[in-house]
């Protein structure tokens, strides 16, 4: 029985502050949890509750969300059973009452339906990923597990990097017959032949916000140039053992109707753009694209869709802020076949769930992802592994809250596998 839950703010990888969450049980038991936060927030995502008026920390304190667990929405789940998940999350919906959970904060009742999520899975002495695979269950979603293939962000551009690229997440991907830590490792390694050839050609490089190298390069291509000689060097073949992606975040480089980008000397039409998606895609052999157009231009999205979805997976980010509304328009208007799933675009994990029944329903691909504000919290990758994510991107193989997500998937294939009987 849930005896307390309590909060505090925290900060996250960027230096902003979150909610950490606390869950104590009547036996004492507990768990915490934090929430993660975007920087290329879709505008249709669940609200996060800022302290806007307040200066401390420019305005970006979560105090008040902190104050809603400690005073409203944690008194309220006293007593109640921390393994009725949909119970409590429908409860927390209920509270609340709005449909961005702006009362009391998208991040305030996530972070709680994540650490219920957690003492859940304790109380019952079951691993995380197995629990939220029971959970998916009770969503109706097939019962199954595995770990995901990972999306490695190498470089970083757009509002992740350091002005100098336009795409936000370029990523390097593991043909999908690796196991996880194979592919990681060849990550790995790839990341830093990266590193020496940016270095060697002097484009000074720092990292972004999502660990990858945000280095000085005149156009997007360039990045894709380097890309495919570290990719060289190694032992890995491209377009068999490694592929390449892309997270574009359209919504940054749009404007009244154009998207300006550094390769192009003015600014692209939506039917230019996807022209130049078709060059890049048969160039660099792109996999994935994600997001390449913006959030609300369904008819571009629908054209990529018909003329690229064949070729390469079209996963809406923004476009679909894990929301079911959202995603039921683009099922039925056939904008994209993957989605990217982050809980704290919809705020709790039962609605998560329902997002990926319904994508897993439709045959999309899921991409499981991190935001780019992160904790050490690595719920998102038990999460990967109970919902049978085909993918996972937790950003650069590097950087503490990033390679933390990444060694918990490493602990739970050697569990697995230890479970199957491949390893003793
Ligand atoms: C993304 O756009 O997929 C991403 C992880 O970035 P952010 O968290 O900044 O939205
Ligand atoms: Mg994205």
């Amino acid at each position: 029985m849930i005896k307390r839950i309590w909060s505090r703010e925290i900060l996250d990888s960027r230096g902003v502050p979150t909610v950490e969450c606390y869950c104590q049980l009547d036996d004492g038991r507990f768990a915490t949890a934090s929430v993660p936060a975007g920087t290329s927030t879709g505008s249709h995502e669940a609200l996060e509750l800022r302290d806007k008026d307040n200066p401390r920390y420019h305005g970006e304190g979560v105090l008040k969300a902190c104050e809603n667990i400690n005073t409203i929405l944690g008194p309220a789940l006293v007593g109640m059973d921390p393994t009725k998940q949909i119970e409590i999350d429908q409860k927390l919906i209920s509270l609340d009452g709005t449909e961005n959970k702006s009362k009391y904060g998208g991040n305030a009742i996530l972070a709680i339906s994540m650490v219920v999520c957690k003492v859940g899975a304790i109380s019952q002495n079951k691993a995380l990923y197995a629990w939220i695979n029971d959970l998916a269950v009770q969503k109706g979603i097939a019962k199954g597990i595995k770990t995901p293939t990972p999306l490695l962000n190498m470089i970083n551009g757009g509002l992740h990097g350091a002005g100098n690229l336009d795409f936000q997440e370029f990523w390097m991907i593991p043909a999908t017959n690796k196991k996880f830590s194979e592919g990681l490792q060849m990550g790995v390694e790839i990341y830093h032949t990266i590193g020496d050839n940016l270095t060697r050609r002097g484009a000074i490089h720092s990292v972004g916000h999502e660990g990858g190298y945000a280095p000085n390069l005149f156009t997007n291509a360039d990045a894709f140039e380097v890309f495919v000689e570290s990719v060289r060097q190694t032992n890995y073949a491209l377009g068999r053992d490694v592929f390449l992606g892309l997270d574009v975040a359209a919504n940054s480089f749009y404007k009244d109707g154009d998207y300006t980008i550094r390769d192009r000397s003015s600014s692209l039409s939506d039917d230019q753009l996807l022209d130049y998606y078709k060059e890049l895609i048969s160039s660099y052999k792109l996999a994935i694209l994600e997001d390449p157009f913006q959030e609300d231009a369904w008819d571009s999205w629908k054209k990529v869709y018909k003329e690229l979805a064949g070729t390469a997976i079209i996963v809406g980010d923004d476009i679909l802020v894990t929301n079911p509304k959202r995603l039921q328009k683009a099922i039925e208007e056939k904008a994209c076949n993957g989605a990217v799933i982050k809980p704290n675009q919809i705020g709790t994990i039962s609605e998560t769930l329902d997002v990926v029944k319904m994508a897993k329903d439709a045959n999309w691909k899921l991409v499981t992802s991190h935001r780019s504000g992160e904790t050490n919290d690595t719920f998102i990758a038990d999460f990967s592994v109970g919902i049978a994510s085909d993918y996972a991107k937790f950003g650069a193989p590097a950087r503490g809250e990033r390679v933390a997500k990444y060694n918990r998937l490493t602990a739970i294939e050697i569990e697995l596998d230890y479970f199957s009987g491949i390893r003793k």
